[in-house]
């Protein structure tokens, strides 16, 4: 349900053109006539060329003004409106159906396509990557007729490419899985620690392997417990220091155990970023030391000096120890060693949620379901933030509606004791750089978030004027996900962020950084540029639409870490009568 609320509010012409399209290879494997086949594709590579969102397009005439797109037919528009308004397509999943899953990714791999693919299915019955890697290398395309040496070439290109569009993985897909094995590991008492390492611990957006370290003095009992826990799927490797496993949600997890003296010398070590590990092999060795993922060794004596803890490996290369999510090499070793390395902002530190939908627009929730959860989550305030009218195939709220629900969360605040529901709305940026309501609504509001939701595609400069309009109205405190990428389907759109940076700073304008798992978006970078540049402030948000999703706080706030944020640069963080104040003070 989750998902399909955050599809009703954002689908994209790519996303939409992307189904089009597979409709038509699908067709296509099913050997349905060129004429549909082409019609599908048409209409995709139509829409995919579309300067004006196709959402808009039907916002503003219907079903009709769809018809109106070139090469999309009455049946097409029909299947559009299907899936801008209830976020699925019956259609296209019946046809999923009818085409074994792994062939449609097959045909996704460059050079292969349907026509291919299926010839390889119905000579060789393949249908999988694997099965194909393997006819490959033993040489069993070239049985098939019009399929050479060359043809066999380019396929094994085009799997290298698509194994590597698809090899990372997000954050929140890897993150819970990983963290409750670590968990059960330190519950054992055969295992003395145990941690998340590498780009995991490092809590990047998204990550390449899920490894894990522990120290042991008894590690073939660590062993044998790590590949029989309920998590597995099946064992990969088991051996007598590192095993891994497929865990049942599909990822593949490393276990490494070490000795407890080692510990912290590996978790260092394999904890990298591999440029901040190959800057402190450098300080240590002008010390005289060696570094390595054994311990910090006198290269004199040949002596282990330190590795049962990282503030011990830090410490004796003279130097404090940076958190796991900046050492990136991008100044925390500079910052560590010059002892000013900043307090970051933690979990604990935040006291709401700026950005909550509900059911009133496309969230799934009561307002008083999202309360209970803020209040389960320690919170002191919270905002509800639905869609405006504008934005009407999310269920945009009315003017009127508005005030319903004022009065609403006017009855709330006198229920609940403390906590703080504050009330607010995410308006819609138009393509002029106008939103929903003017003055007389907006200023009924504690907090107004603004964003942009369709018309990706103008000019830079249009999209930058839009939006630095929208942060010069007085009533927009929070800009929402402001670059509007979604990892893995969609990248930012072109906008100039120093310039947004620079217009946000000079009217007390917040930025979001959107948590939500699939978006992170202010991204760490980003984060870190506004802040020393131009001094932003910053809102983080998780865009719940539904109540479960109000958990994905962790990963903005672990976003924030990366960009160097301190309690300071986030609104969260301060007392509701400070917010309220903050917030004012702009209009
Ligand atoms: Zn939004
Ligand atoms: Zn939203």
């Amino acid at each position: 349900m989750a998902e399909r609320a955050q599809k009703r509010e954002e689908i994209s012409n790519e996303e939409i053109a992307r189904i089009l399209d597979e409709i038509g290879d699908m067709l296509d494997i099913i050997g349905e006539s060129t004429f549909r086949v082409r019609a599908y594709h048409k209409a995709a590579s139509s829409i995919r060329g579309l300067t004006k969102s196709v959402l808009e397009v039907y916002k503003e005439g219907g079903v009709k003004a769809l018809e109106t797109i070139p090469g999309v037919g009455s049946h097409t528009a029909q299947r559009i409106e299907q899936l801008i308004t209830t976020g699925r397509l019956p259609y296209y999943d019946e046809l999923k159906q009818k085409v074994p899953a792994p062939l449609t990714e097959l045909m996704n791999i460059p050079g292969l396509g349907p026509k291919k693919a299926k010839k390889i299915y119905d000579a060789l019955g393949i249908m999988t990557i694997e099965g194909l890697t393997k006819a490959l290398e033993e040489h069993q395309l070239e049985k098939i007729p019009g399929f050479g040496h060359k043809t066999e070439e380019n396929i094994l290109r085009g799997i290298r490419q698509f194994q590597k569009m698809h090899e990372r993985i997000l954050l929140s897909d890897a993150y819970p899985v990983a963290r409750e094995i670590v968990e059960l590991l330190r519950q054992q008492p055969f295992v003395e620690r145990a941690n998340t390492a590498g780009s995991l611990r490092r809590m990047k957006e998204t990550i390449g392997d899920i490894d894990l370290l522990s120290s042991s003095n008894e590690p073939s009992r660590v062993m044998d417990f790590f590949i029989s826990i309920p998590q597995v799927a099946y064992v990969l490797a088991k051996g007598e220091t590192k095993s891994s496993i497929v865990a049942k949600n599909g990822l593949q997890i490393d276990l490494r155990v070490v000795s407890p003296e080692q510990y912290g010398a590996a978790l260092q070590y394999f904890t990298g970023s591999k440029p901040h590990n190959i800057h402190l092999r450098d300080i240590a060795r002008k010390r005289g030391l060696k570094i390595n993922e054994y311990g910090v060794f006198d290269v004199a004596t040949d002596k282990r000096l330190v590795g049962r803890t990282e503030e011990e490996v830090y410490g004796i290369l003279g130097m404090d120890t940076p958190r796991p999510a900046i050492r990136e090499d991008k100044g925390e070793i500079e910052a560590a060693m010059e002892r000013r390395l900043p307090r970051l902002i933690e979990l604990e530190d935040i006291k709401g949620d700026f950005h909550v939908h509900t059911k009133w627009s496309d969230g799934i929730n009561d307002i008083e379901d999202v309360v209970q959860m803020a209040i389960n989550l320690g919170y002191k305030f919270i905002v509800i933030s639905d869609h405006a009218e504008k934005l009407y195939v999310a269920g945009g709220l009315t003017p009127e509606e508005m005030e319903e629900q004022l009065q609403l969360i006017a009855m709330l605040n006198q229920k609940y004791d403390g906590i703080e529901i504050l009330s607010g709305m995410e308006t819609n940026i138009d393509n002029e750089g106008n939103v929903d309501f003017g003055p007389e609504v907006l200023g009924k509001l504690d907090v107004v978030l603004a964003s942009i939701h369709g018309g990706f595609r103008q000019s830079k400069d249009q999209l930058t004027r839009r939006m630095i309009k929208a942060i010069e109205n007085p009533y927009i405190n929070i800009i929402g996900h402001p670059t509007g990428r979604i990892l893995g389907q969609r990248p930012p759109y072109e906008i100039d962020l120093r310039a947004v940076f620079k217009a946000a700073a000079g009217t007390g304008t917040f930025l979001e950084l959107n948590a939500y798992p699939n978006r992170l978006d202010l991204k760490d970078d980003h984060l870190r540029e506004a802040k020393e540049e131009y001094g932003c402030k910053f809102a983080i948000d998780t865009d719940a639409h539904v109540v479960g999703h109000m958990v994905y706080m962790e990963y903005g706030v672990a976003t924030a870490q990366r960009g160097w944020l301190t309690t300071e640069d986030v609104l969260n963080t301060y007392e509701v009568l400070e917010i309220k104040k903050m917030l004012r003070q702009k209009r």
